[in-house]
């Protein structure tokens, strides 16, 4: 059975301890999915030289923010790695295994929803920071072969994220900017327009930087379009946006998540 793949804007870490519409629909979600043989997640939060891939049997939980209350230093997401899965990859498309790494906030805030009981083997690719945006994107497409051996493709990022522009309050309205940026991509997904998502300076250079002043929380989402073809239906679980300047859009391929 072919695993869909799903992208999650990841929002604000306090998310991964807070509850709410955006959590309870992750954690929702996790029923409506097949169960996965294993997750492998491309996260912003990973961004090294030449792609990497986590092969630990243990992975960490690493706490990859400053500033936050205490207790969410103290969030521990115990899944086991999928090292074998790992090797795999590593072997078949050429990319280094890492075994310092571990899982990042923007993996675990949204797995510890989707998966509570860690008990589903996960996995992480790195975003090489020297690949251009149609080189992420072919490597997703080479990536889609997993999907037939059981594993769930996570991309975690957010479609708008601009720090430098958010508010104080979570539900501010979205900036125009922020609104309009989200819709174009929504519509590139739903027309697999990759031409476009590869290259979002096409809509307007201004546009662009303001939704992504850097671009490692797009990029997942790159992963996420080019393991999947006009075959896989697109859904939306969740959509909205946090502090008028990030969009939590989700979107799932080829599976039934409304
Ligand atoms: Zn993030």
């Amino acid at each position: 059975m072919k695993m869909p793949v799903l992208f999650v804007g990841h929002g604000s870490p306090m998310n991964a301890i807070e509850r709410n519409r955006f959590t309870e629909t992750l954690a929702g979600l996790s029923q409506k999915l097949p169960r996965p043989k294993a997750v492998c997640v491309v996260s912003a939060h990973w961004v090294t030289r030449g792609a990497e891939v986590l092969a630990v049997a243990k992975p960490r939980t690493i706490h990859d923010f400053y500033g936050f209350p205490a207790p969410l230093y103290e969030v521990e997401y115990p899944a086991p790695g999928a090292p074998a899965e790992a090797e795999r990859v590593a072997n078949e498309f050429e990319i280094k295994s890492d075994e310092t790494w571990g899982f990042d906030h923007g993996t675990w805030s949204v797995l510890r929803h989707l998966y509570p009981q860690a008990d589903v083997p996960v996995f992480q690719i790195s975003l090489d920071e020297g690949r251009s945006l149609p080189r992420h994107l072919e490597l997703g497409s080479e990536l889609a072969g997993l999907r037939d051996r059981g594993v769930l493709i996570l991309g975690s990022g957010n479609i708008v994220h601009n720090l430098r522009r958010l508010e104080g309050d979570k539900d501010a309205q979205p900036y125009p900017w922020a609104i309009e940026f989200d819709s174009k991509v929504k519509n590139a997904i739903e027309t697999r327009d990759t031409t476009s998502l590869a290259a979002p300076d096409s809509w307007g250079k201004p546009l662009a930087a303001l939704a992504h002043p850097t671009l490692e929380h797009y990029v997942p989402l790159l992963y996420c379009m080019g393991s999947t073809t006009e075959h896989d239906t697109v859904s939306y679980p969740y959509e909205g946006f946090e502090y008028g300047s990030l969009s939590m859009r989700m979107a799932l391929f080829g599976g039934s998540g409304k």
